[in-house]
This record gives structure tokens, sequence and C-alpha cells, in this order.
């Protein structure tokens, strides 16, 4: 299996912008897991990992798109009606068996082959028949209605891309191709982990200064939707041996480890120790807000990813760093999630030289477009703040003051967690 180079997350310390970290991910990926040959009825969301390729002609043969009458073109009146003789008759799975000659219509059906001859087909809605003549209206092109072999795939032509995050349509395709079964990665393992003396597992009493554990819960639903398979390994005590020794075995049946909390700068935070003493650590200081510090290391050859704490950094840090970190590893060829413009009804200040996300919902406007407005608390302990939005207004390192009116770039939600 492959593994990261050793130290691979090394860097200079400074408030990184957040191009610069994704750069880095970047060269940092190589694909962790191994392929294994999938049922095509499970490989619903799995990366592909070789190339598909379609041997034939897709339609194989010329079809019908309509129910009607499969004519030659030539035979038809350019100004008057045309009468002719039907004298054959082709349903989908059949053949005439025979070519046709000019002169005749044939009866056809949707998805039935074109029989040999016949260029054009007259819809039935169209034609009016008389005993066994059928009535054509002046008027139709010359290929109407009829479907050309090969013209949805071409005999050797690749149909699905390596990286590619299988889709419903994805699968159609395979195996309208023909495949009964895909070269997909194994999903990453993930070892997740909440670190903090004041989490609880939902379920059991809240004492004083205790609250409930969120951010395992966000987690568990972020990476599952990337179609990572998950250990819920609960949370650690903000203790150092504790943690260690926990990462230490975590570390040898996993791909990555997640954690959240713990590695910020305060004395309370373990994570970052017991993680230098197995491996390395690195705190990216990211240029971005939420979020911040996030830890990114290896316990021993296994890639670290320490999350903050609060629980909408934790999402934000996840979307825009991690997403794209784990889709490397997984093999994903396409790690960019996309923005669409909106336009924001509301003001917002920040400092320079920093990218921040705005938690806001949309509504259509009346001319078309969108318009976002802001959810009105933007801490980043305020999940509701996440819960209530449709997603992330984005803004910019140069961006200082925004004045209503003005368009955005969002991140819809949707776009990223499925
Ligand atoms: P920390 O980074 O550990 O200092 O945590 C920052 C803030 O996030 C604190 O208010 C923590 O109580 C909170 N927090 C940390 N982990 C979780 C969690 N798993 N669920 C909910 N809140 C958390
Ligand atoms: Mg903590």
């Amino acid at each position: 299996m492959a593994q990261l180079s050793d130290d691979c997350f090394a860097h200079g310390g400074r408030l990184m912008p957040l191009a610069e970290a994704l750069s880095a991910i970047a060269e940092r990926s190589v694909v962790l897991c191994d392929s294994e040959l999938q049922p095509l009825a499970d490989c619903l969301g799995r990366i592909l990992a070789e190339p598909v390729v379609c041997a034939f002609d897709v339609p194989p043969h010329a079809n019908s798109a309509v129910d009607g009458y499969a004519v030659f073109h030539a035979d038809l009146s350019a100004d008057r009606e045309t009468r002719l003789p039907v004298t054959g008759r082709v349903a989908a799975g059949t053949s005439l068996g025979r070519a046709a000659k000019p002169g005749e219509a044939i009866r056809i059906f949707t998805g039935a082959p074109l029989p040999e001859g016949p260029d054009t087909v007259m819809m039935q809605e169209d034609c009016r028949l008389e005993g066994d003549t059928v009535v054509i209206a002046p008027g139709i092109k010359k290929g109407a209605n009829s479907r050309r072999a090969g013209e949805d795939i071409k005999a050797g032509s690749q149909v699905l891309v390596p990286g590619q995050r299988l889709r419903a349509q994805d699968l159609g395709q395979a195996a309208a191709a023909g495949n009964t079964a895909l070269k997909v990665y194994r999903p990453l393992r993930i070892a997740l982990f909440s670190t903090g003396n004041e989490l609880r597992q939902p379920g059991t009493a809240l004492e004083p200064g205790s609250i409930y554990d969120s951010n395992r819960f966000t987690l568990l639903g972020l990476l599952k939707g990337l179609g990572c398979m998950v250990t819920d390994l609960g949370i650690l005590p903000d203790r150092h041996a504790v943690i260690r020794d926990a990462l230490e075995v975590a570390a040898k049946s996993h791909d990555v480890i997640v954690t959240s909390g713990g590695v910020s700068v305060g004395e309370e935070d373990h994570v970052k120790q017991a993680v230098e003493d197995l491996g390395k650590l690195h705190l990216w200081r990211l240029a971005i807000k939420p979020g911040r510090p996030i830890a990114l290391g290896q316990v021993g050859v296994v890639p670290f990813v320490g999350l903050p704490g609060n629980p909408v950094a934790v999402m934000v840090t996840f979307l825009n760093v991690v997403r794209p970190l784990l889709l490397g590893l997984m093999g994903a060829r396409d790690v960019t999630a996309r923005r669409f413009k909106v336009r924001a009804d509301f003001t917002h200040k920040k400092k320079v030289d920093r990218r921040e996300w705005v938690r806001a919902t949309l509504s259509p406007l009346p001319d078309g477009g969108w318009a976002a407005s802001k959810f009105p608390r933007q801490g980043a302990g305020i999940l509701s703040s996440m819960v209530e939005s449709d997603g992330l207004v984005e803004l910019g390192e140069d961006v200082t003051e925004l004045a209503p009116g003005t368009m955005v770039d969002f991140l819809p939600f949707s776009e990223v967690m499925p």
C-alpha cells in the first residue's frame, strides 16, 4: 500500500493562505488505497480506479426515437401529402428480417432497429392511417426521429475516467458499456476521536461544566458522505498518555486518524504533544475564519488530521481543507468544490489577508438568481448557524467590507455534502 513521504506536512509556521495550503496538500496527496473489483450495483459513491472503455457502439444499431412509420425520405412529396403502403412491422427487441424497399412504409416502435433502407421515421401523431395505407403530411426533415448507431458512445471510446466518484448515471453508463463489475479504490479507513474532558456521550447525564460531544457526529456524517469507512473511537480525556496510547493503537488498523479539539496552544491542548511523541505534527495556522489552527502530521506513517474544537470551525476546515486532502488520498480526480455567484443582501466587515466564510440562507430574486442573507450569530461555536443555513458565502483575502448588493461566491452545502 502507498504511504505519504516522511514528515510530509512540514511547513514554515507563518499564517498560511488557503490557496497555499491546498496546493501543498495536492502536491503531497498520493492514493493510499488499493483497488478492488466490486459488483456494479455496489459501486455507487466509490472512486473508479481504472478507465472504463466501451468496446462497441451504443446504441449498437440505428433505431427509431418514436412510435410511427419508417420511410425513405426520397419517397416523400415536399409540398403535398404522400400515401405509402404499410408493408411490415418492427417492435423493440425484434427486427424486420429483411431490407425495406423504396415505396414501402414500415410500422415501427421506439427503440426498434431501423430496417436497412429507410432513413426517416414519421411520428404516428403526424400521420393518418387509411386501411393499409399511411398518409404522410409534407415537411419532415431527412433523418428525423431516427437514432444513429453509436450516437451515444462510439466503439472504443473511454466512457468513465479514473478518479470519478461514481454517481447514478455513471453506473448506468458502465452498464450500457456491458460491465458487471468495476475496479474501484478501497474506502479509506478513518479512526475518529473527540478530545476534551468536558465532553459527554449523548444519552449520559450532563454534569455542571460538561456538554454533549457533537463534533464526532458531524464528522461521522462528513466522512461517511465522502465514502470513508469510519471507526468511531469515542471521546478521549485531556490526558497526554491516554491520547498517545489511543492514537498508537488506532494507527495500526486505519489509513487516517481524525480528531477534533485540543490542538490550539492552550495548556489543556494535549493532542499536539501526543502526536509528536509518535511521529510528526505541524500546526498549520491558516489565514481563515472560522478555523485557523489545524494540525497535520503523522502517527508513524499514518496521516493525522487534528481539527479545531469549535463545531463551526470543525465543519469549515473539514469542507475546505480536509475534504480535498482525503479525496486526494482516496484517488479522486476532482477535489475542488464549485462556488456559485449569488447576491449578498448583508453588510460584513472583516480583516484583510484572511479568507472568511459567512453562513447564509438563499432566497430567490424576482428577476432570477439568488440573494444570500447572513445568519445573525456567526460565532465559531454556534452550530445552529450551519443547521439554519444553505451554505457559505466565501469572502476572499482582499475583502475588508462587503456592501449589500455585491455579487459573492457561495458554496452550497449540497455541493460538498451528499
Ligand atoms: P478546544 O479546541 O479543545 O480548546 O475546544 C474549543 C471549543 O470547542 C471548546 O468550547 C470546546 O468545548 C468545544 N468542543 C471541543 N470538542 C467538541 C466536541 N466534540 N463537541 C462539541 N464541542 C466541542
Ligand atoms: Mg479541548
